[in-house]
């Protein structure tokens, strides 16, 4: 590309890392709500409608709802993890990256019995695997996972894990975090008990609220689990939030009405739309860095639609090239722990091919300095 095609530069730092994500003006100027009181009934209503909306997201029907928590994802993960296996049952973690090794975290932090199996971190789950555990191993009654796993970018095999769990008779809880909004998911189809999903990701709300997504009889059936803390406990925040008509503690009210916007723009776009409209991105970040020689840390049929993890170029260290790239308006990410070597850009939220393609310029301009620097 000659210079005076170049893309000109953007007119807000363009996030390339995978959430928070670049909202809709709707979205964000939703955030300057009224001052309200949390527990008055436009309040109550406003809760029950982000309710209703984040649960037909994945596919939920009439028997299911939703539990809002005021925190960022990981809050909603704890509490699923924290609240839902009894102490008589056990959950069988399935890990394979950064966020697998979490809900690991999670549960070993409770005191949750659990099992983990590990597959390593740039392969997918295997069904069969999971399938000759659960054979072998009556005391498992819950299996966890991570859909997306967001540090490699790579879609686990849901709809099959969520057969073999469901013939086996035992519970799923998916983290969909990073997911939910984009990926093909089906609460229903797939068999998914516990739906674990935040608002600053593919939904492309602001950062402040996560949620749960369940069968209301599963819900129900916590009375029997004692709490494992105090201000996770699903089933406490399912009663005020269902029964009671109040939230438990002060919820993100602001943040939860800019997040009703987001779930109607997401409604009205609908996941397939959204994935395509992803897809399309993330195959023009791909093309655009192959062709510049970059290479990929999973094989194409691995990949989600929104995550790509790249080699660094030869000799560039990534918090050079983040900074580059930073002072030219866009924010690329790094990778955890076992992921040396490796940055990562993601294409969630609104973003446009010109986005894209201005970051492959900027790319280009960076790394031609560094490399001019480093010889
Ligand atoms: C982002 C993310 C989370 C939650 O991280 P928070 O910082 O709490 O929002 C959990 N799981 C996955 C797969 C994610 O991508």
């Amino acid at each position: 590309m000659s210079v005076s095609e170049a893309p000109s530069a953007p007119d807000r730092l363009v996030l390339l890392n995978p959430g928070p994500v670049n909202v809709h003006e709707d979205v964000r100027t939703a955030i300057a709500a009224p001052d309200s009181c949390h527990r008055e009934p436009e309040a109550a209503a406003l809760i029950n409608r982000v309710r209703q909306k984040a649960a037909r997201i994945g596919g939920g029907d009439d028997s299911h709802t939703s539990v809002l928590l005021a925190g960022s994802g990981t809050a909603a993960l704890e509490a699923v993890f924290s609240s839902v296996v009894p102490a008589e049952g056990r959950i069988l973690i399935l890990d394979n990256g950064h966020y697998g090794e979490r809900l690991y975290r999670i549960v070993s932090v409770h005191d949750v019995p659990h099992r983990r199996l590990e597959f390593g971190w740039t392969n997918p789950i295997d069904p069969d695997e999971v399938d000759r555990v659960l054979a072998a191993d009556p005391s498992l009654t819950h299996v966890g996972l991570v859909h997306h796993e967001t540090s490699t970018g790579q879609i686990n095999p849901l709809r099959e894990i969520g057969e073999v769990v469901a013939r086996h008779g035992r519970q799923l809880a998916v983290d969909a975090i990073s997911s939910l909004g984009s990926e093909r998911l089906d609460i229903p189809a797939d068999h998914i008990d516990w739906l674990i999903g935040t608002a600053n990701k593919n939904l492309e709300g602001l950062p402040g609220v996560s949620f749960v997504v369940a069968p209301r009889h599963r819900l129900d059936a916590l009375e029997n689990v004692p709490a494992r803390t105090f201000y996770l406990d699903l089933y406490g925040h399912y009663v005020s939030q269902d029964r009671l008509n109040a939230p438990l503690f002060t919820p993100a009210l602001q943040v939860l009405t800019s997040f009703e916007k987001a779930l109607d723009l997401a409604l009205a776009e609908g996941t397939e739309t959204r994935g395509a409209r992803y897809a399309s991105l993330a195959d023009r970040v791909r093309t655009g860095l192959a062709s510049r020689g970059a290479s990929f840390l999973l094989p194409p049929e691995h990949r989600s639609n929104s995550v790509t993890d790249v080699h660094l170029p030869e000799g560039i260290g990534y918090d050079d090239l983040h900074d580059g790239l930073k002072a030219e308006g866009y924010v690329v990410y790094s990778t955890q722990e076992q992921l040396a070597g490796v940055f990562r850009v993601a294409n969630m939220g609104q973003l446009t091919e010109a986005d894209i393609d201005g970051f492959l310029a900027a790319y280009d301009r960076v790394v031609a300095k560094l490399a001019g620097v480093a010889a």
